[in-house]
């Protein structure tokens, strides 16, 4: 039986554009752009010079800080610049440029291991240096996840949801590498010392179930969770609630309540880091929405502009009113194609001026749709007032800060208010007052 969580929306899935086309391989660009910023945590600083001669997958930034994570380079060749420019986050960050030479040499450090005789801490070690971060979107570093969760964890659960619209690309990387995704699940088992992990899975992506049982094999200790569609399924603190039952409370972390949940694609990387050597360099990325003349599922480099994507999808079949990083629930628009893919970046849509267009907001007339709405059981309508006022104690008693940013108060909301940009402001404000 699928199961589900209280609250969230029903928009329309809108993944037939790209659900049942096979990943295709994007050439790699002229130049790749990489900022030394593409995760959660600590900035890295750059480790090479204007000049140096770069191999396919050298480290190129680092950090010595704990939440962090290295970047390397994705393509062999000159580093031609190292300046702020544009990141897809709307500031400007350091950035390390590299004319692609297109020898594709291979960095010495990438080579296969042998990753049973490993051990946890040994492994740990391979997937921080590999510089992963969390496919999802939020870009956590994958290294500190786990080594926050080390003793704490009991339940590891796999995120493959798949909840936003549009999105495809974790659907296609079960479909066509299934066996990378068992193969860092397994890995991970051994980390936290586990004999069971969980993969949570909506139903619409029923094609995939099959494949997933076939290289699972005849394991007993990987089962699959079908879970009924609905936004935001694959929000952690959802899953966890939906798949073990445990609720994590206001402030707390999944490991509080001994859960883990890495998304699938996160898993692939952690399996080709350990056995092939292989840092994080790309990722699949959906490429679609109205304004998209041939929406596909790219296998994309890390640092390759924007345009080149499109360009890879026949182009705008229209001007496009707006492009989303991200799903159209909670991806952020973009005002430049030069910005790269960065690790976080699961979808690039772009939507014409219909699907895209400005709508006016209204009044609230406290319908109460929000409130059935919200995952977090928050109060949208109380929220919005207090932010608005700047009332941020009031916003805080009212629990904004557990507010998961999933906008399923905006999509159900009839006076169409910008309720998560204003509780995100919020959640900025009482952050900064904190820090202060
Ligand atoms: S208040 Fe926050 S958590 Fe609740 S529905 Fe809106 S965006 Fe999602
Ligand atoms: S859904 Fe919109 S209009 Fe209805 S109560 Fe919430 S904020 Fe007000």
């Amino acid at each position: 039986m699928a199961n589900t969580f209280r609250g969230g929306a029903h928009p329309d899935a809108q993944k037939n554009a790209t659900s049942h086309k096979p990943i295709e391989e994007l050439k790699a660009a002229g130049i790749v752009v990489l900022p030394v910023s593409m995760h959660t945590g600590a900035t890295c600083d750059p480790i090479v010079k204007l000049g140096d001669i770069v191999d396919l997958g050298q480290k190129i930034a680092d950090s010595s800080a704990f939440i962090s994570a290295p970047v390397h380079a994705t393509v062999s060749g000159k580093i031609i610049a190292i300046e702020p420019r544009l990141h897809p986050n709307g500031l400007k960050t350091t950035t390390i440029v590299i004319q692609n030479d297109y020898e594709d040499r291979l960095h010495p450090s990438i080579k296969p291991r042998d990753y049973e005789h490993l051990t946890g801490d040994e492994l740990i070690g391979i997937i921080r240096e590999a510089g992963i971060v969390g496919h999802g979107g939020a870009a956590f570093p994958t290294h500190v996840k786990i080594k926050s969760g080390i003793g704490k964890v009991n339940s590891l659960i796999i995120n493959a949801a798949e909840c936003e619209p549009y999105i495809t690309s974790d659907h296609r990387i079960l479909l066509e590498h299934a066996d990378e995704v068992v193969g860092g699940i397994t890995i991970l088992m051994k980390i936290f010392g586990l004999n069971e992990a969980t993969i949570g899975i909506e139903t619409n992506k029923q094609d995939a179930i099959p494949v997933l049982k076939e290289a699972i094999g005849g394991r007993q200790d990987i089962k699959i969770f079908p879970l009924k569609p609905k936004y935001p399924q694959g929000a952690e603190k959802q899953l966890i609630s939906v798949i073990t039952g445990r609720e994590v409370p206001s402030g707390a972390l999944p490991a509080d309540v001994g859960a883990a949940v890495f998304n699938v694609d996160t898993c692939g990387a952690v399996y080709r880091a350990v056995s092939q050597g292989i840092p994080m360099m790309r990722r699949v990325v959906t490429v679609s929405g109205s304004a998209i003349a041939n929406p596909k599922n790219l296998d994309v480099r890390i640092g390759t502009p924007l345009e080149k994507l499109i360009e890879a999808t026949g182009g705008f079949k229209e001007e496009p009113n707006k492009v989303l990083m991200g799903g159209p629930m909670m991806g952020v628009a973009q005002f430049s194609l030069e910005v790269p893919v960065i690790k976080g970046t699961n979808a690039i849509l772009a939507f014409s001026d219909e699907e895209g267009k400005h709508i006016r907001s209204t009044s609230c007339i406290r319908c109460g749709k929000c409130v059935n709405a919200c995952p977090m059981n928050l109060v949208p309508t109380y929220l919005y007032l207090y932010s608005e006022n700047e009332k941020l104690e009031e916003c805080e008693r009212y629990g904004v800060l557990d507010c998961i940013e999933c906008g399923a108060c905006n999509y159900e909301c009839p006076a169409r208010l910008y309720l998560v940009q204003s509780f995100r402001m919020a959640k900025q404000r009482i952050l900064e007052a904190r820090r202060k």
